[in-house]
């Protein structure tokens, strides 16, 4: 079995805790990717501080990781085996229920505000491929330059992959977020590229309401990242905030969630919380993950990886 690291800590009033991607993270880029999630972080403390919607703030901190070209979402995203980008994202909305998602999306600049607008229209969950791509459009929502999204890094990491026979393709670097108003409110949301030389199709457990991303106020929110087939054949968002509801207390309801999956399927990963009461969680199976936390009784944004 993998070993666990967690962390947990209490807030009050309104926090968000980002994640920068569970894998192994080279030291050299490491602390570079932890400052990226504090940047996304404090942008949403900055929203929340001015009153914006969990929603929003959720939104804030996932495009600002989006638009990193170090994360493997939006611009220098992971790509599929044509060499394609083909984005998951997921974003629900603790107090209605409501979620949108996209899967296999091509190239748009920010995937995780099409699965924001689809959440708002509240008429669909998920959409995926070409028919989400022409919704966004009919959305206002434009197209985005493949060329200029893909960067030299994502090519090389695909040509090492298919060198290797399509094995070792886990990029690391999903993004994702868990946010909470002052009146406990919860959101959560999560963004990636997915797998470095994937089939064309493949959607994981980024794109998937209950496997990726989960958020009811009456118990919890989470963000994964990881083996996203063991995350959706465990769904294991949804386990995680059924472990918080049923009282497991700090970081127990993701640290119990990792240990299933890795017991069970042998998949490893990491997983950002905030519970109904306001702590604040991570824990992750892999070497590394990044993560920063901010929160309105804290004096200071708690970073690592
Ligand atoms: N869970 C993502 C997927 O399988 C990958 C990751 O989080 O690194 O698409």
């Amino acid at each position: 079995m993998a070993k666990i690291e967690s962390w947990a800590k209490r807030s009050e009033g309104w926090s968000v805790v980002v994640h920068g991607g569970a894998g192994e993270v080279p030291s050299e880029t490491a602390g570079r990717q932890a400052e990226g999630c504090r940047e996304a972080a404090e942008r949403a403390a900055v929203a929340l501080r001015a009153g914006a919607s969990v929603l929003e703030a959720a939104c804030i901190a996932v495009q600002c990781l989006e638009d990193n070209p170090m994360y493997n979402a939006g611009t220098g995203a992971a790509l599929n085996e044509a060499g394609e980008l083909s984005f998951d994202a997921s974003i629900m909305c603790g107090a209605t229920l409501r979620a949108g998602a996209v899967g296999a999306l091509p190239a748009f600049q920010n995937p995780i505000a099409v699965a924001r607008a689809i959440l708002e229209e509240d008429r669909w969950v998920l959409l995926c491929g070409e028919g989400a791509a022409k919704w966004a459009e009919s959305r206002g929502f434009s197209r985005a330059s493949a060329q200029a999204m893909i960067t030299e890094a994502s090519r090389a990491r695909l040509s090492a992959v298919l060198r290797n026979g399509g094995h070792g393709g886990w990029a690391g670097g999903t993004v994702g977020c868990v946010v909470r108003d002052a009146q406990g409110h919860l959101a959560a949301a999560t963004s990636t590229g997915g797998i470095v030389g994937k089939p064309i199709g493949r959607m994981g457990d980024s794109a998937l309401i209950g496997a990726g991303t989960y958020a009811d106020h009456s118990a919890g929110a989470v963000s994964n990242t990881g083996d996203g087939e063991a995350f959706m054949r465990t769904v294991a968002a949804k386990m995680a905030v059924e472990n918080m509801r049923a009282g497991a207390s700090k970081s127990e309801a993701i640290v119990m969630l990792l240990e299933e999956i890795d017991r069970r399927l042998g998949g490893l990963g990491g997983t950002i919380s905030i519970d109904a009461l306001g702590v604040l969680a991570w824990a992750r199976s892999t070497r590394t993950m990044s993560w920063a936390a901010a929160a309105e009784s804290w004096t200071e944004t708690f970073v690592g990886y």
